[in-house]
């Protein structure tokens, strides 16, 4: 077998097939967070999934060039700066800083690059620009710039959106009104609608706006503004990944409109195909509804790192669950990961080094990551292979480092705690009277130990002294 991943574009598991003639490298290009706020967890199972995407390819092989762009310039980060009285610089670092610290805490690795809108508003303008060249976008009166969906033969090829309600209304309507417009950055309606590249500044967006003729050299003709959220992504990823890439993540909510409207964008301008394998994944849910700052059910990192608990097990708790199945999150069920992760840990940390993969684990790990990212299956792979008394420990620490290259659960930053001297001379001493068969003072040395707050336990490799 070999990787497959569950295709949104055609509705099908296919089998991974790099653009790259030499089969080598692969472009990947994660939605990133609006940074307005603090992300939330269901925020962070996206940007897991991204990682885990990433991992696995590297497993598999291949050279990973990541993106994810930081959204800095929207309607939110707009509208929260100016409520927090900061300027949109100022605010949206604080937010960015937060975003990359709780993605250490869960082990994400940091992209290849990380890129901000604001630092790409001249590609975004030349994209514009082509599309309105090419009869794909039209200026409004007030200066703005919309996407014409019914130009695009191939609108709806993603998400299956409909275009009745736009054919309904009469042919060649006044393009400077505001029918079948969409100005803001987040829709959910269900029927396609021409939708906005180009917003022309108006007072609420107060100091935030660019003057695209001074970019681009006075190659344009748009006016004073700023971009739609839209074709930030479609200008970045094409940026660094080129115009036609393999790998687009996020969560299933910006199916549509969002990466339905990237496509429209990205592929009328170029006139290729934009991306080969749109990965989706699926909701965190709270009480059945989906977790979300608007419905105020929300947790972010900190309540969870203030509880005790590690960020760690709520990324264990995600790879419990396949990316395409909705999770529901209690705090039972993340207690639950948190003992898993500490009886995994602390297996792995009994185990000594030296030893060789074990190469049938191996094989059912691997098959199991390659049938479309299968993580429920892949730490049920991880159990077994700990529970296998036929396997040497000493195999099972590399096998299960190996693992950990793709689920990413700490066990190579994992260190033996420094136990105090004093300590593991006492267990030297109750060891040297268990072989003696003394069994009383071996109790006696045992409860000592417990007394000063650590716990001794016997394993193969001989006794292991940890704290409480
Ligand atoms: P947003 O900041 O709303 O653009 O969301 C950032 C990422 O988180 C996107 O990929 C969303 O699809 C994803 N997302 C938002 N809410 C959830 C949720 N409750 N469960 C899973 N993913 C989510
Ligand atoms: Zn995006």
């Amino acid at each position: 077998m070999s990787l497959s991943f569950y295709n949104t574009l055609s509705k099908k598991v296919e089998q991974f097939v790099p653009i790259d003639p030499t089969g080598k490298n692969v472009g990947l290009y994660t939605c990133g967070p609006t940074v307005y706020n603090y992300a939330h967890i269901g925020n962070f199972r996206a940007y897991l999934f991204g990682d885990t995407v990433k991992r696995a390819l590297q497993y598999c092989g291949y050279e990973v060039n990541h993106i994810m762009n930081l959204t800095d310039v929207d309607d939110k980060t707009i509208r929260d700066s100016q409520l927090a009285g900061k300027t949109l610089e100022e605010f949206t670092a604080f937010f960015t800083e937060e975003f990359k610290k709780d993605s250490a805490h869960l082990n994400i690795v940091p992209p290849s690059r990380y890129t901000r809108a604001v630092e790409h508003i001249p590609q975004m303008i030349e994209l514009i620009e082509a599309l309105i060249e090419k009869g794909y976008a039209y200026k409004s009166n007030d200066g703005s710039v919309y996407f014409n969906v019914r130009k695009d033969t191939n609108y709806g090829q993603l998400s299956k959106v409909t275009l009745a309600n736009l054919e309904k209304r009469p042919f060649g309507r006044d393009e400077s009104s505001a029918a079948g417009r969409i100005a803001k950055d987040e829709y959910e309606k269900e029927n396609a609608s021409d939708f906005a590249l180009w917003k022309a500044w108006d007072e609420n967006d107060g100091e935030v706006f660019w003057e695209p003729k001074g970019l681009l050299g006075g190659r344009t003709s748009i006016g004073k503004g700023r971009p739609g959220w839209h074709i930030e992504c479609s200008a970045m990823s094409m940026e660094y990944l080129g115009a036609h890439f393999d790998v687009h993540t996020g969560g299933v909510d910006l199916i549509f409109p969002h990466h339905e409207n990237e496509i429209a964008q990205s592929e009328c301008a170029t006139g290729e195909q934009f991306v080969n394998y749109w990965l989706h994944n699926e909701w965190v849910m709270v009480d059945g509804k989906k977790m979300a700052k608007s419905a105020g059910n929300f947790v972010t990192l900190r309540t969870i790192i203030k509880k005790g608990i590690s960020p760690l097990a709520f990324r264990l708790l995600m790879l419990m669950s396949h990316y395409r199945s909705p999770v529901n999150f209690t705090w039972e069920a993340l207690e639950g990961a948190e003992n898993a992760l500490k009886r995994l840990h602390s297996h792995f940390l009994e185990y000594g080094g030296g030893g060789s993969v074990n190469e049938k684990y191996t094989e059912l790990f691997t098959k199991n990551i390659e049938n479309d990212l299968n993580t429920p299956l892949a730490i049920a792979t991880v159990w077994d292979l700990i529970k296998d008394p036929t396997i040497p420990s000493v195999d099972k620490k590399v096998t299960l480092l190996n693992f950990d290259a793709v689920l990413g659960l700490g066990l190579a930053e994992l260190k033996k705690e420094t136990i105090p001297v004093e300590i593991l001379a006492l267990a030297d001493m109750r060891e040297q009277a268990r072989k003696e068969k003394d069994f009383d003072r071996s109790d006696e040395l045992r409860a000592e130990i417990e007394q000063a707050g650590y716990t001794v336990k016997d394993t193969e490799d001989g006794p292991v002294v940890a704290k409480k």
